[in-house]
């Protein structure tokens, strides 16, 4: 099962993606994340992304191609992963039908006053990280908390300018590779606009349908 998620910030991509990881065992590859982790080590790769990720700006792509090369070259990835922000250029699609043979292309749509309304209920914990939602997931104490104590926030990310100009950026960056994959008939639409546990579902059955989970 090897699956690359499409979608725009807010969309709850992430969340989707470690439902199904965690339920069918593949692994979650964010290559987001992995610079984040390699940044915060200090290591030899975080030094040569650092400028790139702080600034917002795509990372080069013989940097990003051999990150994924490596990390899918792994023992957990043998029966399938689920591929997160990366491609995010045609070349890295090219270099990625090179690597393996992607099975589907989840592309999670949804309004964008949707998306906005999601992020802007977003909380976060500035002290132990946690992340809560006014509506779906609230602290016991209103702002405050519940695993440490600490006065919740609203990330600047998340106020609706901010979203509004991410999503721009997301449909000029994953345009192309949205068409990319269209042309090769591998891309599946997925309505994100309900909640999180009904997209997971339906994720579920995009792929019994797809024959790659049993039914
Ligand atoms: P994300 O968490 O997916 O928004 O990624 C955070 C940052 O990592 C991006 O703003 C880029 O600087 C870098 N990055 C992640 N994935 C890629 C990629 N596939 N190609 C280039 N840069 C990337």
């Amino acid at each position: 099962m090897k699956l690359v998620f499409i979608g725009p910030p807010g969309i709850g991509k992430g969340t989707y993606a470690k439902a199904i990881s965690q339920k069918y065992g593949i692994p979650h590859i964010s290559t987001g994340d992995i610079f984040r982790e390699e940044i915060a080590k200090g290591s030899e790769l975080g030094r040569r992304v650092k400028e790139y990720v702080d600034k917002g700006l795509l990372v080069p792509d013989e940097i990003v191609i051999e990150v994924v090369k490596r990390r899918l070259s792994q023992p957990d990835c043998a029966k399938g992963f689920i591929l997160d922000g990366f491609p995010r250029t045609l070349r890295q699609a090219e270099a990625l039908d090179q690597i393996t043979r992607i099975d589907a292309v989840l592309l999670f749509n949804a309004p964008l006053e949707i998306i906005i309304e999601r992020v802007s209920g977003r909380r976060i914990c500035p002290n132990c990280g946690a992340i809560y939602h006014v509506k779906w997931r609230p602290p016991k104490t209103p702002d405050v908390c519940d695993v440490c104590g600490a006065r919740l926030i609203k990330r600047r990310d998340d106020e609706p300018d901010v979203v509004r100009r991410r999503y721009e950026i997301y449909l000029q960056t994953f345009t192309p590779i949205i068409e990319y994959y269209r042309r090769k008939g591998l891309l599946v639409e997925v309505d994100a606009s309900h909640e999180a546990e009904e997209v997971v579902m339906e994720i579920e059955r995009i792929l019994k349908r797809l024959g790659l989970i049993k039914e």
